[in-house]
Parts: structure tokens; C-alpha cells; sequence
């Protein structure tokens, strides 16, 4: 996928969760997706910078600096919902193009789904709509039934006794 679907995801993609996370459609949720969208921005362009610096699909496409951004805010309380960014940037590489992307790199298998489209495809655009429409679904269902995305660090650091 290509920048400009990396940003559309990004930004629809905050919007959604803005209304996931704060749900009464009023200046709390705009507040929310203010909060949100630029890390989930930033992250979900990230992941490309291995275009430049390493092997591109492979250095930055994997699960280890997946794990890096996930662990960032709760160890550092720091880069909130960048890892949001850089997660929706592997799904919509994995489903929304034809080339899949190194998940356990330095291992160089790339993995991919059988359903992508290609970059260049004039259905590109709507595969990204749909891929992110999914991923909003996707997030409220965890949100609401298994843990929370908008998670207290400072209650989280207290209760490690941090
Ligand atoms: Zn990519």
C-alpha cells in the first residue's frame, strides 16, 4: 500500500476509534480523536521508513517493532496509540496489496493473504475503507469485551508500583 492509503486508513481509522473510545459524540470525543489521530498517523507511516534505511516490507514490517510500540507507552508512558498506527499499517499491507511483509524478519519469509489487491488498483481506495471499517469493529469488540484501549497509565504504573 501506498502512502496516501496508509493516511486515509490512519485518519479514518482515528475518527472510528474516537467514537469507540468516547462515545457521546459531543467535544469529549473530537478531544479524543485530536489525541489520537496524529500518534496513529505518524505510526501507521512509519513502518515505510525501511523504503530508506534497511530492506523495504522486511526491517520495519514485523512483529518485533510491533512489540517495541506496544511496549513503548506502558513501560515509558510515552507514544501513546503509535502502535495503533504501525498495527493497521501491517494489516492493510497484508490484506490490501499483493505482496506480504516479513512478520518474524530477520527471518525473510514474507507472509500475505490471499485476498489482496494490487497498490496500483483502482479498487485500492475502497479495500482500504473496508479493511479500516473492519478494523473499528474489530477494536470496539476488544474494547468493550476484553480490555480496555484507553488505558490509565499512571493507575497502571501505581498498581506495579512504579
Ligand atoms: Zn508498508
Amino acid at each position: 500500500m501506498n502512502k496516501k492509503g496508509h493516511v486515509l486508513n490512519a485518519v479514518l481509522l482515528s475518527i472510528g476509534l474516537g467514537y469507540v473510545l468516547e462515545p457521546s459524540g459531543d467535544t469529549v470525543t473530537f478531544v479524543k480523536i485530536a489525541q489520537i489521530s496524529i500518534p496513529i498517523t505518524l505510526g501507521a507511516l512509519f513502518p515505510d521508513v525501511d523504503t530508506e534505511f534497511g530492506r523495504h516490507r522486511k526491517t520495519l514490517h514485523n512483529l518485533a517493532v510491533l512489540g517495541v510500540f506496544v511496549a513503548y507507552p506502558l513501560v515509558f508512558d510515552n507514544l501513546h496509540f503509535v502502535w495503533v498506527g504501525v498495527l493497521t499499517h501491517y494489516i492493510l499491507d497484508l490484506v490490501g496489496s499483493k505482496r506480504g511483509i516479513a512478520l518474524f524478519y530477520p527471518w525473510d519469509e514474507e507472509f500475505a493473504l490471499p485476498i489482496g489487491v494490487a497498490t496500483t488498483s483502482k479498487y485500492a481506495d475502497l479495500v482500504t475503507v473496508l479493511i479500516t471499517i473492519a478494523e473499528v469493529l474489530a477494536f470496539a469488540l476488544v474494547h468493550y469485551y476484553v480490555v480496555s484501549l484507553d488505558i490509565d497509565f499512571t493507575a497502571l504504573a501505581t498498581a506495579f508500583g512504579l
